[in-house]
């Protein structure tokens, strides 16, 4: 534990226990499931309230209660455990980059995304984009690999979802109060909080540096609600991708040039700087502007540098995904930066152009971090083809297939995602260590010691709990609205015990949430099956500017409340991290059904095939590889809707093939029920979703592929470069 992790209010908490404080602030407590314990044995009502946030916990719960369990031998020897092993998680040399590349010279990486999503309790995240950068740093640090983070400190995140009677979502941006967060101010090497300086038109912007701890990995954040600055900088950092194009731009300079800075402030010097998306691909002008001055070279030859030391990720073949600046706002906002950089202006826009000479054409930040970078990919082998194909057009003289950017799939962060019941059943038959180093045809065979009616039982009683969730959070819903009438509606909402099917995602179009609602009659038909029942939980924001999503929410919404759906189809308001868990863990089958090859990758079929969830999908993203690889096993892991072709009517064909495949296929196979009442062929597909997904579809095997494929190489080549 540095100093830093250490704040005032550890001085309230009573001696035997005062190490909670040091368990709050190092988010793995978000993978450790004893350390959540703590947390909850210390007022389980307080902590579910919290949002599962323990700084706030311990600033908030009884000191009577404290007292209690300063007293209780157990609890205070739990807290020394869980401590000592948190000591021996931060100091162990025995990690897999350690033991595969050594310190691998001292080099680190640094990692700029403009969200991250590491826990509910932390709201600087909208989704999927969030959520795989939260998973990175936490893998990242599982596997020892030197990597700091840097992103934005939103006082206001993204939106907490509420519907209006009428279906149409509400946006409501609550203050965060950091001294709540599990985050610290970052002081300097002299022990003033840090504040860099970041270059804007006719002044500087300042920026706060936070500190969140994630496991070994530091995840440094910039806020710009500071009183030196102007009322209308202070606003920067409001809102996660909220405002217009100029607040954008003003972000993502303090995101780029800010975050580089800021790790020079820290003394950090990346070898290699990673971009998830082009959020932050100012950070290579900084760089540049360092390199130059530093080695006294030109704009070009230390363009040649920075490059070799740079990663990009692209994250989606979505146009309104990809940044545009109209030139004019490029000038006032970069114009002076520029010059000091000794680059024309017309040729330092020609890098963020298709056509480096269309004077009118829109500075894109996708294209500026590709041609800022000598290591690019997309998130998926589709979406690699894809990205190739998009940008094609920057690399004249080469074939498609030749195009620099590869690709590497998506994962889940294992740990954060799996229920601890799931994966304490899998230990006790397979050995505590069963994840690492066994082949997929190893653990074919090993699950077979899995339990099928343990397993069934572990599963039925987290459905159960997800019911028992949803009618609280649906009984919390009506109570809001004072529909008196309704009121006793939640109670007989959803079938503990009946086929549950869930959707939940961002609400963008092309994932197309009502494609299951497309012929009502039909899908009335499945839902009302006396005897094979069927129930649908949806969940899931629209960006608040997406009228098109939020029509879709709508009419969720809408068919929720009429017969014979009612208390069949609900949809959960606001969803985050922490329903993304209680739905990925208690349903039966996950449903994505995106418009090929609009979904780069999607990763929360990822989570739940890791929970023995059955994933029914379009062939898009992920699940076009992994049901390459399984479609021929004698238990697949789910189904594929359609066979990826392209039809006139695509929506009415792959609605056809869904209903299709629920009514012959997959209704069928979970009522198909042995004398004991188990399912027995879905539950071996169920151990399919969890041998044959879960050792490839997580970001351990990501970041390893990230450090061999790009890392390691990019150390190598900037070293060579400079
Ligand atoms: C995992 C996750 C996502 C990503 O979901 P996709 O289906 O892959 O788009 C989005 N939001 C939250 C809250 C998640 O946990």
């Amino acid at each position: 534990m540095t100093e830093q992790t250490r704040t005032t209010a550890a001085s309230a908490l009573p001696a035997s226990i005062g190490q909670l404080q040091d368990l709050a602030y190092n988010l793995r407590w978000r993978w450790d499931a004893p350390t959540r314990n703590l947390f909850a044995r210390l007022d389980p009502l307080l902590w579910e309230n919290s949002n599962q946030n323990p700084a706030l916990l311990l600033q908030t719960v009884d000191p009577a209660r404290l007292q209690e369990v300063a007293a209780d031998a157990e609890y205070s020897a739990d807290v020394a455990n869980a401590v000592a092993e948190l000591d021996v998680y931060m100091a162990s040399d025995a990690t897999w980059f350690r033991q595969a590349h050594g310190d691998a010279g001292g080099s680190l990486i640094a990692y700029f995304s403009a969200e991250f999503g590491l826990t509910e309790a932390l709201p600087i995240y909208s989704g999927g984009l969030g959520v795989l950068a939260g998973d990175h740093l936490k893998s990242a640090s599982d596997l020892g690999i030197p990597l700091v983070a840097v992103g934005l400190l939103y006082q206001q995140g993204y939106f907490r979802q509420q519907l209006s009677e009428t279906g149409w979502q509400q946006e409501l941006y609550d203050t965060n109060d950091f001294e709540k967060l599990p985050l610290v101010p970052q002081r300097g090497p002299d022990g003033a909080p840090v504040v860099v300086e970041v270059p804007f038109p006719d002044r500087p912007v300042l920026a706060q540096v936070w500190r969140v701890q994630v496991g070994r990995v530091p995840l440094y954040l910039l806020d710009t609600n500071f009183s030196d600055n102007r009322p209308e900088d202070r606003d920067i950092t409001d809102q996660l991708y909220g405002g217009d194009v100029e607040t954008r731009i003003r972000q993502e300079l303090v995101l780029g040039i800010g975050g580089y800075r800021a790790l020079e402030q820290l003394g950090i010097q990346p070898t290699v700087c990673h971009m998830n998306e082009g959020h932050s691909a100012f950070l290579s002008l900084e760089r540049v502007r360092t390199v130059m001055q530093q080695r006294g070279i030109a704009f070009a030859e230390a363009q040649t540098i920075v490059q070799a030391g740079s990663v990009f990720t692209t994250h989606t073949p979505v146009a309104a995904g990809h940044d545009y600046f109209p030139p004019e706002l490029m000038d006032r906002y970069l114009g002076p930066f520029i010059q000091e950089l000794d680059i024309a202006r017309k040729d330092f826009l020609a890098l963020g152009r298709h056509d480096p000479n269309n004077e009118g054409e829109y500075f894109c930040q996708t294209i500026f971090a590709l041609r800022m970078s000598q290591y690019a990919n997309g998130v998926s082998k589709l979406h690699g083809e894809v990205s190739r194909d998009m940008w094609k057009d920057l690399y004249p003289d080469t074939a498609v297939n030749d195009v620099p950017v590869g690709h590497v799939t998506n994962g889940v962060h294992l740990l954060s995602y799996v229920s601890p019941q799931i994966d304490a059943l899998c230990d006790q038959y397979l050995g505590a260590n069963w994840r690492h180093g066994r082949s997929v045809s190893q653990l074919r065979e090993e699950f077979d010691r899995v339990p099928s009616d343990e397993l069934w039982q572990v599963h039925t009683k987290h459905r159960w709990d997800l019911v028992r969730v949803v009618h609280h959070r649906l009984r919390t819903q009506l109570e809001r609205d004072h529909s008196q009438e309704e009121s006793s509606a939640g109670a007989d909402v959803l079938n503990p015990d009946a086929l549950t099917i869930g959707f939940a995602r961002r609400f963008a179009t092309y994932k197309r949430a009502t494609l299951l609602l497309r012929d009502p009659d039909r899908l009335a038909r499945i839902l009302t099956s006396p005897v094979r029942p069927t129930q649908v939980v949806f969940a899931g924001k629209a960006h608040p500017r997406d009228e098109g999503g939020k029509e879709l929410i709508r009419r969720v919404v809408e068919l929720s409340r009429q017969e014979p759906f009612r208390g069949r189809l609900v949809f959960l308001e606001d969803y985050n991290i922490g329903v993304a868990r209680t739905l990925v863990q208690g349903v039966d089958v996950w449903l994505n059904n995106p418009q090929r090859p609009f979904e780069a990758s999607g990763t929360s079929g990822m989570k739940a095939a890791a929970n023995g969830v059955l994933n029914v999908s379009t062939l898009d993203g992920w699940w076009d590889e992994a049901w390459a690889a399984t479609r021929d096993d004698a238990a697949p892991p789910g189904w594929a809707i359609g066979d990826g072709s392209t039809y006139d009517d695509q929506e009415k064909v792959e609605a056809d093939a869904l209903y299709n495949l629920l009514e012959r296929e997959v209704i069928p196979l979970y009522y198909d029920r042995d004398g004991d009442g188990l399912p027995r062929r879905w539950i071996e597909r169920m151990k399919s979703a969890m041998y044959t997904i879960s050792p490839v579809y997580n970001t351990d095997r990501m970041l390893c592929e990230y450090a061999e494929r790009y890392y390691l190489p990019a150390i190598d080549s900037y070293g060579q470069a400079r």
